[in-house]
């Protein structure tokens, strides 16, 4: 099964300098282009299950569908829960199988953020998959939670530090200047906090709204210890302009599978973009050969 642990994939590429992407699946056709993206460019990669989604369609048929299109697939694939308010849903994913789970106490005080977050790291290590949590709050709107400007700082590294050092997380989620959702203007990402950020915690970190983040910063963050980068708005941008595009050429297509087919097209093509920027490309072999040398 190339089902793999979020934490070994995180570390491997932590160490070896790239990025994986962290891509929101939405539906089947969505599954579908990042399962083949990831084959195509032989990348590992992790299929993020967010909350809007989980409103849906639902947690267990979202797991379902990703075990059936990834059970065959030749590159390590990592099943995420994103953004996770709710430690009891943080659980339900665990209890499906997912490998990697965050819980996000981000809107709590530090100290109920450490201690669900810990106990959803220690949980997580017990059974050998990754587990995020998330210190700062992160701007934007991802699915229902909006977090406005004013409240969006950048993360201190002192807070960073005293997170990790409570919760032993595996993976950091840090505010660090990007936003969820569309930006209004080009996002500036705190390459210096972000270095200061890692030597302070010696483990990945998690660079969330990472759509339209401009490419030279990605991957200067990358070099600097971001290990998962996470992509769901350009995606959707992607899959909804394919399916325009076939209402444009016909508005009474009434094959859905021709109009989600042409969105799923243009999705493929956008993560296998994405995959080359992470610099996850021909990864996959070296993970799976390699995890010992973590
Ligand atoms: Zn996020």
């Amino acid at each position: 099964m190339p089902f793999l642990s979020g934490k070994v994939m995180l570390e491997h590429a932590f160490h070896h300098g790239y990025g994986v992407g962290a891509f929101s699946a939405h539906n089947a056709e969505t599954v579908q282009a990042i399962v083949e993206a990831a084959e195509e460019e032989q990348a590992p990669i992790m299929i993020q299950v967010g909350q809007k989604v989980i409103q849906t369609l639902e947690m267990e048929p979202m797991k379902m569908l990703i075990d059936w299109y990834g059970r065959n697939a030749s590159v390590p694939i990592c099943i995420h829960l994103d953004h996770s308010r709710n430690f009891s849903q943080t659980m339900r994913a665990v209890q499906l199988g997912f490998q990697s789970v965050m819980f996000d106490g981000s809107a709590l005080s530090f100290e109920e953020n450490t201690a669900l977050t810990r106990k959803t790291a220690d949980i997580a290590a017990s059974l050998n998959i990754g587990s995020e949590g998330e210190i700062g709050k992160i701007g934007g709107t991802e699915d229902d939670i909006t977090v406005d400007e004013k409240d969006a700082m950048i993360t201190r590294t002192e807070e960073a530090a005293a997170f990790v050092e409570a919760t032993d997380v595996d993976y950091l989620a840090a505010s660090l200047g990007t936003a969820h959702g569309i930006y209004r203007k080009t996002p500036n990402v705190r390459l210096d906090r972000l270095e200061e950020i890692v030597q302070a915690v010696k483990r990945p970190v998690v660079l969330h709204g990472g759509s339209d983040v401009p490419d030279e910063q990605v991957q200067r963050a990358i070099s600097l210890g971001v290990a998962k980068i996470n992509v769901d708005t350009e995606l959707r941008q992607a899959f909804t302009r394919g399916v325009q595009e076939v209402f444009a050429e016909n508005k009474d297509e009434f094959v859905v599978a021709n109009s989600l087919g042409r969105g799923k097209e243009k999705m493929k093509e956008k993560v296998k973009e994405k995959i080359h920027i992470f610099g996850s490309h021909q990864k996959a072999e070296n993970l799976l050969t390699n995890k010992e040398v973590l």
